[in-house]
């Protein structure tokens, strides 16, 4: 059965207040620490991420819980794995999580922990992630999707972009490239940084990713290529690529990926870099 919280719960700004948690402004800003205190947007990005079935959820970050209380609503027999940075959170969520037996909460730095380790179950991940870490938890992810269901994950609006970018886009780039290959990508929610407390500089986007069947050989080499070309975009791929390999396999392998020598990496789409890298290995 799901948790039911109080209908006179504390709101995420009287929690915030209660435990002063913005007293301290460098440490806050340290930890990325933006909140959400919209009840319906929390519970719309929730949404994104159903349904759970019978999988865990893993939440990066749960800070003063309001995406975390929006998660448990949703939750039936799902148990909830929480992993935040920040100790000094700990008698906060003892408090507002009390009473919650599907949910723990784990203090430690999310890049140190496979999601994997967490449970046998299939995961689906659900964050507001901190901005400064954000993109390398998802390649980290990327790199290790076995049991990863889902993720739904909230970026700052740049990163969401750059993700999401299709060639010819000016953000188009190796975080498409990648991120395409092993995922379907969608942008759901735009978030304005004025839905944050405190608002951060920039605004945000709600994106899903759903990770494919597909198998990625050598997952290395394609990184290595894919820094490669996009050091310089707007050059031409054969010269390029003569740089860092034999010219005579590099010729042969854009003729036989039917990719024009000239053509400039940031038109190339994620999976001509995959047959490429294929045939360059
Ligand atoms: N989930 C809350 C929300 O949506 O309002 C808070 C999100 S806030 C953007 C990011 C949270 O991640 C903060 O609670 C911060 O302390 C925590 N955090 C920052 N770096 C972390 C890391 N490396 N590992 C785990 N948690 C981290």
């Amino acid at each position: 059965m799901n948790y039911v919280f109080p209908q006179n719960q504390e709101s995420i700004r009287q929690i915030i207040t209660r435990y002063n948690l913005l007293k301290d402004r460098r440490r806050s800003k340290h930890f990325g620490q933006h909140f959400l205190c919209d009840q319906s947007l929390l519970e719309k990005i929730v949404k994104c991420s159903l349904p759970f079935g019978d999988a865990d959820i893993l939440e990066i970050g749960p800070g003063p819980c309001g995406l975390t209380r929006a998660i448990i609503k949703f939750c039936d027999s799902n148990r909830l794995h929480c992993i935040e940075k920040d100790t000094m959170l700990e008698p906060l969520h003892r408090d507002v999580l009390n009473g919650v037996e599907n949910c723990r909460v784990i203090y430690e730095d999310a890049l140190k922990i496979r999601p994997q380790s967490l449970t046998p179950r299939k995961i689906i991940i659900v964050s507001n992630l901190p901005y400064n870490v954000g993109t390398q938890l998802l390649i980290n992810w990327l790199l290790d999707l076995k049991d990863i269901e889902k993720m739904v994950l909230m970026f700052q609006k740049e990163v969401a972009d750059r993700i999401c970018s299709v060639p010819g886009m000016k953000e188009y780039g190796r975080l498409s490239v990648i991120t395409q290959l092993l995922c379907n990508v969608e942008k759901l929610v735009p978030v304005s940084r004025l839905a944050f407390y405190p608002p951060p500089k920039v605004d945000s986007t709600v994106i899903r990713l759903i990770p494919k069947a597909v198998k990625v050989g050598n997952i290395d080499h394609l990184q290595r290529l894919t820094q490669y070309c996009f050091q310089h975009r707007r050059k031409m791929i054969y010269s390029i690529l003569k740089k860092y390999y034999d010219e005579p396999k590099v010729a042969m392998s854009l003729r036989e990926c039917c990719i024009e020598k000239t053509a400039r990496p940031e038109t190339i789409a994620p999976q001509k870099f995959l047959a490429l890298s294929e045939h360059l290995i």
